[in-house]
């Protein structure tokens, strides 16, 4: 359930209802709004000691969260999150935050390039894979640690925050130490062991849709990591599984929409692994600007050709260029900074 105090309630105030939460045995989630404080009191059967809560003076009000994610809910907490990585916001309708790329660190020198690329056609966030989590156990796997080390030092270069992907538990500690944004991958997306290993670190989270999840399994495996203790978290949509065979995936704008209205976490879309197919992706890029989506992540490579993973799907530096161009016109004329 969630409690909603009073405006102007006290920290003595707050506490007592803490106080009383654990008390009874229950985990209180706390969200100071603009106005408000909320309280959300998560466990079987808390709505029980409603009454107990609707009695005290400084509560406005306790309502029942009929939703199966909690802390995600737009119920729990109706403004939308801001996730900060260094000077980069992303959400509530701040300027579009772009991650851009290679699908993979292959060496210093491939990365250091395509950084100094991405950042002066206006990318805001690296992105760049040192674990890999590819489909067949002969593909190149990543540089690992050696990987992160080019990734730290492309990040002081260009004063990008940088996101990368831990595949597993044992991962995220070393992941951390390196990124500023931990990436959990479509494959793992209810890995629940790992959700809950970044949901106890204190490194923002990018959470990407599994490829053959539902939106309310997507939000579930959100709502491990917020239940971890860790509320920065950002949602991306990459396409899931249909029938189609013309792309790699479907890219699922209409889940960007939906996500919006039931959760108040930023999400967006990766075009790149949806479609497989650089072609596609200015296209989706602008519609998924459109339709409300907080960010991008594109896979960037300065020789596609010779790509050690996705290359089919990375685009050139100068189309990068141009593609921000677009997007950022979408996102202003729909009334957002670009
Ligand atoms: C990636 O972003 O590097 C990646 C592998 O994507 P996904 O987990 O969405 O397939
Ligand atoms: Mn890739």
């Amino acid at each position: 359930m969630v409690i909603t105090l009073k405006p102007g309630t006290t920290e003595k105030g707050i506490q007592h209802v803490l106080d009383k939460i654990k008390e009874l045995g229950f985990t209180p989630h706390v969200s100071k709004g603009a106005e408000r404080t909320i309280i959300g009191v998560i466990g079987e059967n808390a709505i029980r000691s409603r009454e107990i809560f609707q009695a005290m003076f400084i509560v406005e009000s306790v309502m029942p969260i009929s939703r199966p994610y909690k802390l995600v809910s737009r119920e729990f907490k109706s403004e939308d999150t801001v996730v900060k990585v260094g000077n980069v916001e992303i959400g509530g309708n701040k300027e579009i935050a772009v991650m851009a790329g290679p699908c993979a660190v292959e060496s210093r020198t491939q990365l250091l390039k395509v950084a100094q690329e991405v950042k002066e056609a206006g990318a805001r966030i690296l992105r760049g894979g040192a674990f890999k989590p590819r489909t067949s156990p002969y593909s190149f796997q990543g540089l690992g640690e050696e990987g992160l080390k080019y990734l730290a030092e492309a990040s002081e270069v260009t004063h990008l925050p940088v996101v990368t992907e831990a595949r597993n538990v044992r991962q995220v500690e070393l992941v951390a130490r390196y990124a500023h944004i931990v990436q959990v991958g479509a494959r793992n997306m209810q890995n629940f062991d790992l959700l809950k290993e970044v949901g106890r670190g204190k490194k923002p989270v990018l959470l990407k849709r599994g490829m053959s999840s539902t939106v309310k399994e997507f939000l579930m495996s959100a709502e491990y990591i917020l239940s971890s203790g860790n509320y920065d978290v950002i949602l991306c949509e990459r396409g899931i599984r249909t029938f189609e065979d013309g792309t790699r995936f479907t890219l699922d704008l209409s889940a960007v929409s939906l996500i919006k209205q039931l959760s108040h976490l930023p999400v967006i879309v990766d075009p790149s692994h949806a479609t497989g197919n650089r072609d596609l992706i200015g296209p989706m890029s602008r519609a998924a600007i459109a339709a409300g989506s907080d960010g991008l992540m594109i896979e960037v490579h300065s020789r596609p050709e010779e790509a050690l993973s996705d290359g089919f799907q990375s685009i050139r530096p100068d189309d990068f260029r141009k593609l921000m161009k677009e997007v950022r016109s979408v996102a202003r004329a729909l009334g957002r900074k670009g």
